[in-house]
C-alpha cells in the first residue's frame, strides 16, 4: 500500500499525526522537493531511502514505488499542501490501479489555508462572498477554455490564485478587466508558516510594485476580494435573534 500524505504548507508541526507516523515509519520516500519542507521528513528511519521527485518524471516516480513494493518495503509519497489541489498525485494512482498496488490519501493542511490563518481571514465573509475559487492562470500550460480568469473575475466572489506570481500584472489587469474594482483589496502571502514568510498586501492597482519591491518571484499565493476589507454582516449561525438547531432565538 503506497501512502500519499499532504506534507501541509511548511511548518512541520502543521503534519497531520497520520502522516506523521507514516512518514517517521517509512523504508521509503519520495517527496516534492522544490515545496516540501524537509523538516518534515526529519523523524524518518535512519536507513530510509530518500527521492526527490523535482528531478523524477512519472515513470521514475511509478518504479520506485513498484520496486519498493516488490520488496514489501512501505512506500510514501508526500506532496505540498493537501494533494487534491495541484498535486498531480491522481496519474499516479491512476498508474497504481494499473499496476494492483493499493494506496491511500492522508489529506494535508492546503496552502491556501495557511494563507487565510497567517491573514487572520475568513474567506466567506457574510454579505460579502460565500464562494471561494481556487484557480491559477495560464502560463505553460493552458486552462480548460471556459476558466479563463477574466470569466471567473465576473462572479466578484474570494479568489485565490496558485501558481501564477510571476504574472502579477497580467493577472491584476484581468481581474479589473472581469469586474473587480481597482481599489479591491489584495493579498499576496509568500511561503506561509515557514520562518521566511513574507505577507505584502495592498489593493489590485499597487500590488504588483509592493510585491517586486518585496523580491517575491515564486511559491506565493494570490488572495483578492472584499473578504480582506472590514465591512460584512454578521453571522446568523451566532444571531441572537436566529434559532438553530441548537439554541433557540432571544426576542
Ligand atoms: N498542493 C499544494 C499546491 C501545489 S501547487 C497545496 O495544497 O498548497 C504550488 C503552488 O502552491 C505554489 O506555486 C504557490 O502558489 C502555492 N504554495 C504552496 N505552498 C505555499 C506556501 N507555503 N505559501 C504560499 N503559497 C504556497
Amino acid at each position: 500500500m503506497i501512502s500519499f500524505i499532504g506534507a501541509g504548507p511548511g511548518d512541520p508541526e502543521l503534519l497531520t499525526i497520520k502522516g506523521k507516523k507514516l512518514i517517521d515509519a517509512a523504508d521509503v520516500i519520495i517527496y516534492a522537493g522544490s515545496l516540501v519542507n524537509p523538516e518534515v521528513l526529519s523523524g524518518r528511519k535512519k536507513d530510509a531511502e530518500v527521492f526527490n521527485s523535482a528531478y523524477m518524471d512519472l515513470d521514475e516516480v511509478i518504479a520506485v514505488m513498484e520496486k519498493a513494493e516488490k520488496e514489501g518495503k512501505k512506500c510514501v509519497r508526500v506532496h505540498t499542501g493537501d494533494p487534491a489541489i495541484y498535486g498531480a498525485h491522481r496519474e499516479q494512482m491512476d498508474r497504481l490501479d494499473k499496476l494492483g498496488i493499493t494506496y491511500e490519501v492522508i489529506p494535508g493542511v492546503s496552502s491556501f489555508l495557511a494563507t487565510a490563518a497567517v491573514l487572520n481571514k475568513e474567506y466567506t465573509l457574510p454579505g460579502k462572498s460565500q464562494t471561494v475559487i481556487l484557480t491559477r492562470m495560464e502560463g505553460r500550460t493552458p486552462m480548460p477554455p471556459k476558466e479563463k480568469l477574466v470569466d471567473l473575475a465576473r462572479h466578484h466572489s474570494t479568489m485565490i490564485i496558485f501558481l501564477s506570481i510571476g504574472f502579477l500584472d497580467e493577472m491584476t489587469k484581468t481581474l479589473i478587466e472581469g469586474g473587480y474594482e481597482p481599489e479591491t483589496p489584495v493579498a499576496v502571502v509568500y511561503k506561509a508558516t515557514w520562518p521566511d514568510q513574507k505577507i505584502v498586501t495592498g489593493t489590485l492597482k499597487d500590488i504588483e510594485k509592493k510585491v517586486k519591491d518585496a523580491g517575491i518571484t515564486k511559491t506565493a499565493l494570490t488572495v483578492v476580494g472584499d473578504f480582506l476589507g472590514d465591512e460584512y454582516e454578521l453571522s446568523k449561525l451566532y444571531d441572537s435573534h436566529f434559532s438553530t438547531e441548537f439554541r433557540k432565538a432571544k426576542d
